[in-house]
């Protein structure tokens, strides 16, 4: 009985990725955590609380995670995972990178490109091998989503857009709000894209649909 991943998800059916520690590329990416060479550790934290935590290394083109879970009652394993980055140039110069998912699901490796990979069971991986669903995907949660993060980097000196790297604390600012709001604007940033990638999945869903009722008709 117990245990982590034993039993059913309560609620909807669907898990939702808020529950799970998850990482996000642009984060790391704007904390400098993807430079070669780089290593250290990445924190989650709750009410101020260190809740867990994994190690990083970066290399060139890869980040290797380490970490361990539980997998039942006190016992731990170390669980090592290593993830493809690649960057992607941007229309209005510079690069964006995202991680290649290295799930492997019936078989059959993964690969997407993704900003988040999440930690919902012994790996971290896509929200689509995960199965997870997203507390807001609506679309005027996404508008306002992105609002909220665009205001805080303004109040904080920086330009608006998501894609450009976190504004430094300004002086006279503590420390601790300054954190505070960085990490209010990342979570509303997230929530936006990933609000966007629905979308954007709802729409080429409609169109393959399209696609073959009307290939069905054609072979009516
Ligand atoms: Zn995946």
């Amino acid at each position: 009985m117990g245990g982590m991943g034993s039993g059913r998800p309560r609620g909807s059916g669907r898990r939702t990725v808020e529950a799970f520690w998850s990482i996000d590329v642009n984060r790391l990416q704007c904390q400098g955590c993807l430079g070669a060479g780089w290593s250290g550790g990445w924190q989650w934290s709750r009410d101020g609380e260190q809740v867990a935590s994994i190690h990083l290394r970066a290399a060139h083109d890869r980040l290797h995670l380490s970490y361990r879970v539980r997998v039942s009652g006190d016992e731990c394993q170390d669980v090592t995972e290593t993830v493809r980055i690649v960057r992607v140039r941007c229309r209005a110069g510079g690069s964006r990178p995202y991680f290649i998912c290295p799930g492997i699901v019936n078989g059959i490796p993964c690969g997407r490109r993704v900003a988040k990979l999440h930690g919902a069971g012994r790996y971290f991986l896509c929200r689509h091998c995960y199965r997870l669903a997203y507390a807001s995907q609506s679309e005027s949660g996404r508008d306002r989503s992105l609002r909220r993060a665009t205001k805080i980097r303004q109040r904080l000196g920086g330009a608006p857009a998501t894609a450009a790297c976190f504004p430094p604390k300004p002086s006279g600012m503590w420390q601790r709000t300054y954190e505070r709001l960085r990490e209010q604007a990342f979570d509303a940033e997230m929530r936006a894209e990933e609000a966007f990638e629905l979308q954007a999945e709802r729409l080429v869903a409609r169109i393959n649909d399209r696609q073959r009722k009307r290939a069905n008709r054609r072979q009516a």
